[in-house]
């Protein structure tokens, strides 16, 4: 039985017992256990279907736990800290030898986040330990960004779910490798490339996703979570091209359906779609933090209304740009080959 709370203490009361809590962040809710309680982590694999190679993210209260878990935060990691945390930055250090090795997937090493929503932030300073979790959707889907999409995705397999706002950012931490002397950003997400470079100082590489990307196996290892398919809804999901600015804001109508067949399409994007198709459903977001905030519930929604094709306009690769077309690309891919 999931219980729906809105109590941070009770929460915290379920995550000393063992117990699985779902909660808000301000990426995507989370789906937490006490990270040095081994039997409970596992229950998160379970709870997400979630292959074991697939370490998941401590999470902590403040840059005070970080001993706890890492055996030494690299300088990297501690001038990213500093500059984005609490925030969506996931930093990936060398792993402390007391934190239980399911945790982290067998790895050496251990990604850590500050998250920043204030229900998130209340449960880990009420529950004084480090959290381990990963986004609270069964492996696979598309992270939940609301109670109710967590709700759905894991009613029944995990003990509670934390009620809170929706998470603001909508889609998952930027990932930095900091284990070695090269930082490397292992998943793109609100924090931008440029704004790591600036802060360290350094150029920073960033490790190539999708179809088509040379995945190198010392990336692979370093960043399991590359390997499996991610962020895909019921729905096929196609990415859409704009038009040069030229020629206005029309939309590539090459791969886009015309007349009755929009009728089972959906349509998110910064442009509203072409003014001949009808979508069933479609949302026109004003930016890219709202095109990022607003995607995978979207998915949602063409999933509920049987949507058969969600076109996707693809977006600038700046800012937050980055993240919107990562995740656009793996779940066009994994859609496709189904
Ligand atoms: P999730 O929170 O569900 O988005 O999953 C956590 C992400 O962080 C996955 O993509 C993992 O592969 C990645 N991750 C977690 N721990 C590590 C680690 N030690 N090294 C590299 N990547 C990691
Ligand atoms: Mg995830």
């Amino acid at each position: 039985m999931t219980t729906v709370s809105d109590s941070v203490h009770e929460a915290a009361e379920v995550l000393r017992r063992g117990g699985l809590v779902a909660f808000p962040t301000e990426t995507v809710y989370g789906l937490g256990a006490d990270a040095f309680d081994a039997a409970a982590v596992e229950r998160i694999f379970a709870a997400k279907g979630r292959p074991s190679d697939n370490p998941t993210i401590v999470h902590l209260a403040s840059a005070d736990q970080l001993a706890r878990v890492a055996a030494r935060v690299p300088a990297t990691a501690a001038a990213l800290l500093e500059a984005f945390a609490p925030g969506p930055i996931t930093v990936v250090v060398p792993k402390h030898p007391d934190l239980p090795s399911v945790v982290t997937a067998g790895l050496e090493t251990v990604a850590v986040r500050i998250p920043a929503h204030p229900v998130s932030n209340a449960l880990l300073a009420s529950f004084g330990r480090p959290v381990a979790a990963p986004s609270a959707n069964r492996s696979g889907r598309p992270s939940p960004t609301d109670w109710q999409a967590t709700f759905v995705e894991l009613d029944g397999r995990v003990d509670m779910i934390l009620r809170g706002a929706p998470s603001m950012v909508g889609l998952e931490s930027t990932v930095v490798y900091c284990a070695e002397d090269e930082p490397v950003i292992l998943r793109p997400g609100a924090v931008p490339a440029a704004a790591i470079a600036e802060v360290l100082g350094l150029p920073v590489s960033a490790i190539e996703h999708g179809p088509g990307a040379a995945a190198a196996d010392s990336v692979a290892a370093h960043s399991p979570g590359t390997r499996h398919r991610h962020y895909a809804p019921a729905a096929r999901v196609q990415i859409v091209q704009r038009r040069g600015e030229q020629e206005d804001t029309q939309m590539s109508s090459g791969t886009i359906p015309t007349g009755q067949r929009a009728l089972d399409c959906g349509y998110i994007g910064l442009e509203a779609p072409s003014p001949g198709i009808r979508f069933r459903l479609s949302m026109q977001c004003p930016s890219p933090e709202a095109y990022a905030r607003e995607l995978y519930g979207f998915f949602r929604t063409c999933e509920d209304a049987h949507i058969s094709t969600i076109y996707c306009e693809s977006v600038a690769e700046d800012g937050i740009g980055a993240a919107i077309m990562d995740r656009l690309r793996r779940a066009a891919a994994a859609t496709s080959a189904e």
